[in-house]
């Protein structure tokens, strides 16, 4: 589940696309891309929203407003089309702006951030910083109506089984009384308050945490939201007092192929192979834990931990996951990155992405599908094509690669 924050959506360009869903609701074809297809969408919606439970009367009060924004279908589809190379992501998610306004977050919000680290477990500096990569500490909650954007996407239809069924969750929201209909305000792809919940994320975490009866994430006061996102990490496992990963560097002559989330070893052994902290130091002994090279040989190491998987939960994009952790980091008074990026390198674009594993798989390395999408097993190819080529495996898909493909 993910979470589509504002920050978050800029990651998930790199999480890849989802299969187009064509199936229209009733027997009847409905124009696509019109307000009139919308509103006949949303006649045939009916229905099913009634069945799950929504009122007539909230159901035809909320949907008369809807409108169709053809902006929200055009974001929706370059989301994959752009992606950020992991320097530029940490560039701004983690700018010296942004940590600086962290700080000031974590202080003006300490006695509350310190509640919610008692009672959830969830460290108050990683709270501040989901809140400020998913809204700059409640500057930027987004203000497009949340029903009109999941209609929308849900009438679109590329995703639609996702936003229907977030459309009565948010419909959901509205019939508890937490909030009202103008006041559920978020982002184009239907997130919404501080921290930016999708509405089934609401409904399953959202706590009330000032005790005032109603779950609001979306008010002036962020007590809800941030307790809820703490609520939330605990739920998928959050161990408190463990690193999410640190920076760490690598022996000359290390093995890239054990450079992956999916090599897991014990912290002694890691520290056997040479694995030390950038900043010094010894290793913090977390369990067990994985090495990433998120920029390749030539960028960042990290050692991360099983609070990184946590969270993931929020967001799967490894850029996200650092963006995170290392700007909870940097609000706690750590140090900058030490190493640096391979910044020569821009980012493929689609056609790009799509043409290197389209000429990974003609050269007989298995990428696991041509969708332009770089996943694990896109990443092992580009590593076996390094390794017959007699380059450092680090499995990073650089220009470089692409050029030698062709
Ligand atoms: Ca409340």
């Amino acid at each position: 589940m993910r979470m589509l924050g504002w920050w978050g959506l800029l990651a998930a360009l790199m999480t890849g696309p989802v299969t187009a869903e064509t199936s229209v609701s009733g027997a009847e074809m409905i124009e696509t891309g019109s307000q009139a297809g919308l509103q006949a969408w949303i006649e045939a919606f009916r229905d099913r929203a009634l069945t799950e439970g929504i009122s007539a009367a909230t159901f035809d009060a909320v949907m008369r407003e809807v409108t169709f924004d053809p902006k929200i279908i055009e974001k929706d589809r370059n989301q994959n089309e752009f992606t950020k190379t992991i320097w530029d992501y940490l560039d701004t998610a983690v700018s010296q702006d942004r940590v600086t306004l962290g700080i000031r977050a974590l202080e003006a919000n300490r006695p509350l951030l310190e509640r919610i680290e008692a009672e959830y477990g969830v460290e108050k500096e990683i709270v501040v910083a989901v809140w400020g990569l998913e809204s700059a500490y409640g500057t930027f909650r987004g203000d497009l109506p949340v029903i009109g954007s999941l209609a929308t996407l849900a009438y679109d239809g590329r995703r639609r089984a996702f936003f229907e069924g977030e459309l009565i969750a948010a419909l959901r929201i509205l019939e508890s009384g937490d909030v009202s209909a103008a006041e559920l305000s978020g982002s184009w792809a239907g997130a919404s308050g501080h921290t930016q919940f999708m509405p089934s994320s609401w409904a399953q975490f959202a706590v009330d945490f000032d005790g005032d009866g109603k779950r609001n994430i979306w008010g002036s006061d962020p007590a809800d939201a941030l307790a809820s996102t703490a609520a939330y990490l605990k739920h998928w496992g959050w161990t408190t007092g463990q690193r999410w990963g640190l920076e760490v560097t690598l022996p000359d002559g290390f093995d890239y192929d054990q450079t992956t989330e999916a090599v897991r070893k014990p912290v002694a052994e890691w520290r056997a192979l040479g694995v030390r902290p950038a900043l010094g130091g010894d290793l913090p002994d977390h369990g067990t834990a994985s090495v990433l090279l998120p920029g390749g040989a030539r960028g960042a190491a990290f050692l991360i931990f099983g609070n990184f998987q946590v969270i993931e939960k929020y967001n799967t994009a490894d850029a996200y996951v650092i963006g995170i952790g290392h700007l909870a980091d940097r609000i706690g008074g750590g140090a900058p990155l030490t190493a640096d990026w391979p910044r020569e390198y821009r980012a493929l674009t689609l056609a790009e992405r799509r043409e290197l594993q389209e000429r990974l798989g003609e050269a007989g390395f298995d990428p696991g599908g041509v969708d332009g999408r770089i996943g694990p097993k896109t990443i092992a190819a580009v590593k076996s094509f390094q390794t017959a080529q007699g380059l450092v495996p680090d499995g990073y898909p650089s220009l470089d690669i692409l050029t030698r493909l062709r």
